[in-house]
């Protein structure tokens, strides 16, 4: 009897350990992958050369095509791009739709403790994700929203309790930089990207602060981003912000002042002193407060400045339309003192370096991810104008991690990716239908209506198709 009991034990620990390993093997499972494009690099546009991407990396670039037969390639015309990094939105609200608040505020304070704010979008929002049960078609159709644009990492997820991990879903699709990137193994709770609302004590108590100050002091915090000073240079509670930083021992090199629209020239150079860099949001600057960040001192200065979304009811929906909105506000305001590749580099290599993952994301090299996106090179012979001044349907392709995400249906399927058709302004465009984090988009898009319906509102469209 004993005998019988240990060798069917003995048997299904064989059992077990083939498993485990079959599952191991899985994991290590190769990919392999070759792409021609005009490949955009920190030293040049490389006209008609290969990416060779093996396992999620780019392990060569080349001139001519490797010699690798089997290995599919993306055989395409266009400008290569390494992914853009978004350092600051509020992903949880980008479900809704645009708003129109018709008149300007002071401060932050102004607007979010203002009823019509409360009854338009935080009450509705909080009544929409009461019981979680929306997370995750939610994260799928921000994620999708932010991918259409380029996006391959974001940020904001994490909101205020951060004590709590988020359902699995999480992991699909766009990398989130304050939950779960899969740069630092497979689950949750590794990230060294600390998002915050604030630093007053509305925003955050001083044990949070002094635990923040603590990671950036022992090195397991590499950046917190924080809205600091999102108000008129003449408002008083944006003003004391920077000193309350600054006092909880918080500005930092590692960290990212998000906004600092009322920052005046010399606490930029203090930013600057510190070392700390910005993120600079203009359309939702110009659509609440009337005005922007000084950018021109802060670049004086020799700040480091990333460009980000913030979110799609006053900002952009994603980051290749807010860097578009912001080479509008060069041109038009600023005199042009931004080239157009700069203002590509701040949405790229720029907020990689802030984020201190600028050795995994950020740029084309060897030995970086292959997180990138592909633009239709159409008659633009400089690559950095063909996003400044391009349109979202000329993004082919987006791939994080050397998986193809979004793009044209014909690009995927010839590296045999399994599709669902979506639309973006028109054109037919495809998702990666087995990176869905939560199912097919259209039922999704369809539940999220319905559910949005419910709070009395409706679902923002994917993007909105500015010609
Ligand atoms: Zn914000």
């Amino acid at each position: 009897m004993c005998r019988s009991v240990l060798r069917a034990l003995t048997t299904l620990l064989f059992v077990c350990t083939i498993l485990l390993g079959m599952v191991h093997l899985r994991a290590q499972e190769s990919t392999h992958l070759l792409l021609r494009g005009n490949i955009v690099t920190p030293d040049g546009v490389l006209r008609d050369g290969w990416l060779d991407i093996l396992n999620g990396r780019i392990l060569h670039i080349e001139r001519e095509r490797p010699d690798l037969p089997g290995v599919p390639a993306l055989d395409t015309s266009d400008y290569v791009f390494a992914g853009f990094i978004d350092l600051h939105n509020h992903p949880s609200f980008n479900v809704f739709p645009r708003w129109t608040p018709g008149h300007k505020f002071p401060n932050r304070y102004a607007w979010r403790d203002w009823d019509v704010y409360r009854a338009a979008l935080e009450e509705r929002q909080h009544q929409l994700t009461a019981g979680g049960d929306t997370f995750c078609d939610i994260d799928e159709y921000v994620e999708v929203k932010a991918l259409i644009g380029g996006v391959t990492s974001m940020i904001g997820f994490s909101g205020r309790d951060t004590s709590k991990p988020l359902p699995d879903c999480i992991r699909g699709l766009v990398r989130n930089l304050d939950v779960f990137t899969g740069f630092y193994g497979t689950g949750q709770g590794h990230e060294r990207i600390v998002n915050s609302i604030g630093i007053l004590p509305r925003d955050m108590d001083a044990n949070r602060a002094a635990q923040i100050a603590q990671g950036i002091g022992n090195g397991s915090i590499d950046l917190l981003a924080i809205h600091i000073a999102e108000g008129l240079p003449t408002d008083a509670e944006s003003a004391q912000e920077l000193d309350m930083l600054d006092a909880r021992g918080l500005l930092t090199a590692h960290t990212a002042l998000i906004h600092g629209v009322g920052l005046s020239p010399s606490q930029l150079a203090r930013v600057h002193r510190a070392g700390a860099s910005m993120v600079w949001s203009p359309r939702s600057n110009f659509e609440l407060y009337g005005v922007t960040a000084n950018v021109a001192a802060a670049f004086r200065e020799g700040v480091s400045m990333a460009i980000a979304p913030d979110w799609s009811p006053s900002g952009s929906d994603n980051l290749f339309d807010e860097i578009r909105y912001a080479a509008r506000v060069n041109r038009e305001n600023l005199d042009g003192l931004f080239s157009d590749r700069q203002l590509v580099e701040m949405g790229s290599s720029v907020p990689a370096r802030m984020a201190r993952i600028d050795d995994k994301v950020g740029r084309i090299e060897p030995g970086m991810l292959a997180d990138l996106f592909l633009v239709h090179a159409s008659s633009m012979s400089d690559p950095y104008a063909a996003i400044a001044h391009g349109k979202i349907t000329d993004i082919d392709l987006v791939m994080i991690g050397g998986v193809a995400m979004y793009g044209d249906a014909d690009l995927l399927h010839s590296i045999k990716v399994k599709t669902e058709p979506i639309t973006v302004c028109g054109a037919p465009r495809a998702l990666n239908a087995d990176a869905l984090p939560d199912g097919l988009f259209a039922e999704v898009e369809a539940r999220l209506q319905k559910r949005i319906a419910a709070v009395g509102s409706v679902l923002a469209p994917l993007a909105e198709c500015a010609p």
